[in-house]
């Protein structure tokens, strides 16, 4: 059998989210759930995953739509990249976020690719992300078939890196996840979704679907920007990514908060405490600037650049979207 050949399933594709729950209440272990696909589908010809049923939910409408409701803008799960980044109120109104969406592989694959398959994308390694033949040819790994980790071989965790861009500006954002089950729904925020483990991920159940990303309504007074470092400008995915949010009031800096990926198993994200932004601007940039790099843990999950120079890049990021939110505000 051919390396890149598809594992066979069966596609399961219902005509309301009822339909898709009444799946998943039998099903749910041998589902996957399909949206875009762009990363599923690579995956399960790589024999990652070899489900037995694929539950399309990217045509749903209860995944559907951008509309601000009360406190909260909510985001259909299934809006495509490229429908959140172009998406006019929410550029203006999250502008860390779309930038994010933007910076997402393709133009083409974020056409396909939505917010729900980026926030619930698998963790990313060297070792991981190859053909069956290639894995094998290793022994395979903790993360998959095997019982070793080539990254920190001796450890039994997987250090996988988490590798979706939008998840920064969402930690920022303090939004949160609307996961909906054949057995009810939970409203998670997605500070607490990510567990910092390659493997396990996050607490989304496989009886789970999300359905909406939330974000407070209140955050659409920030400034934001989203930095991100990739071998190939073009299509790559995150090494690095860093969510600057900054609100001011005149020269006044009232909040700062900062959002991480591609580092660690986990998306992290640290909000600065308030008594710091009394200080001269150059102190707590600085301040700031050290704690993020510290949250960091990259390992050698990449082989296209080291560590080092990851870390490195979270301190450039930190200080470069920073000193432009302050200059931009200074000058407003
Ligand atoms: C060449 C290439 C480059 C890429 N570059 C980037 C990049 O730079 N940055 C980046 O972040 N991503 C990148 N990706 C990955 C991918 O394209 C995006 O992350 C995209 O947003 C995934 O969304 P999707 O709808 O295609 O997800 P799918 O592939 O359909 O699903 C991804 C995962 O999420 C789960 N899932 C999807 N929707 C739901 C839901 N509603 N509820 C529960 N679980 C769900 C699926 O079961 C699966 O495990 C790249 C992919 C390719 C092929
Ligand atoms: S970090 Fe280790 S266990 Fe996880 S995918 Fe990489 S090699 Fe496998």
């Amino acid at each position: 059998m051919g390396v890149w050949y598809m594992p066979p399933f069966e596609l399961v594709q219902p005509r309301d989210l009822d339909g898709a729950l009444r799946h998943l209440a039998d099903w749910a272990a041998d589902t996957k759930i399909l949206a875009g696909g762009t990363d599923l589908l690579p995956s399960m010809r790589q024999r990652l995953f070899e489900p037995r049923y694929l539950l399309a939910v990217g045509r749903l409408s209860e995944l559907r739509g951008i509309a601000w409701e009360g406190d909260w803008v909510r985001i259909g799960a299934a809006e495509t990249l490229n429908a959140v980044a172009a998406h006019p109120q929410l550029v203006s109104a999250f502008p860390a976020l779309t930038e994010a969406a933007a910076a997402v592989a393709a133009y083409n694959i974020r056409n396909m690719g939505t917010l729900g398959g980026n926030v619930c994308l698998d963790t990313r390694c060297h070792w991981y992300n190859q053909s069956y033949f290639w894995r094998k040819g290793i022994g395979f790994c903790l993360k998959k078939d095997g019982t070793v980790c080539h990254v920190a071989p001796g450890g039994r965790q997987c250090w996988a890196a988490y590798s979706g861009d939008t998840a920064a500006a969402l930690m920022a954002l303090e939004a949160q996840l609307r996961l909906v089950a054949p057995t009810g729904e939970r409203l998670v925020p997605i500070r607490a979704f990510f567990l910092n483990d390659g493997q396990r991920r996050f607490v989304l159940r496989p009886d789970e679907v999300l359905t909406e990303v939330r974000i407070p309504r209140w955050m659409a007074g920030y400034q934001g920007r989203y930095f991100k470092y990739r071998i190939r400008q073009a299509v790559d995915y995150p090494l690095v990514g860093v969510a600057v949010l900054v609100r001011t009031s005149g020269p006044r800096v009232l909040d700062v908060r900062v959002g991480l990926t591609a580092v660690n198993p986990m998306p992290r994200y640290f909000d600065v405490p308030s008594e710091w932004l009394e200080e001269p601007p150059d102190v707590w940039v600085e301040r700031v600037v050290e704690a993020v790099a510290r949250l960091a843990r990259p390992l050698k999950t990449s082989l296209l650049v080291g560590p080092a120079y990851r870390q490195h890049l979270v301190r450039v990021f930190v200080r470069r979207g920073l000193r432009s939110l302050l200059a931009l505000s200074a000058a407003a």
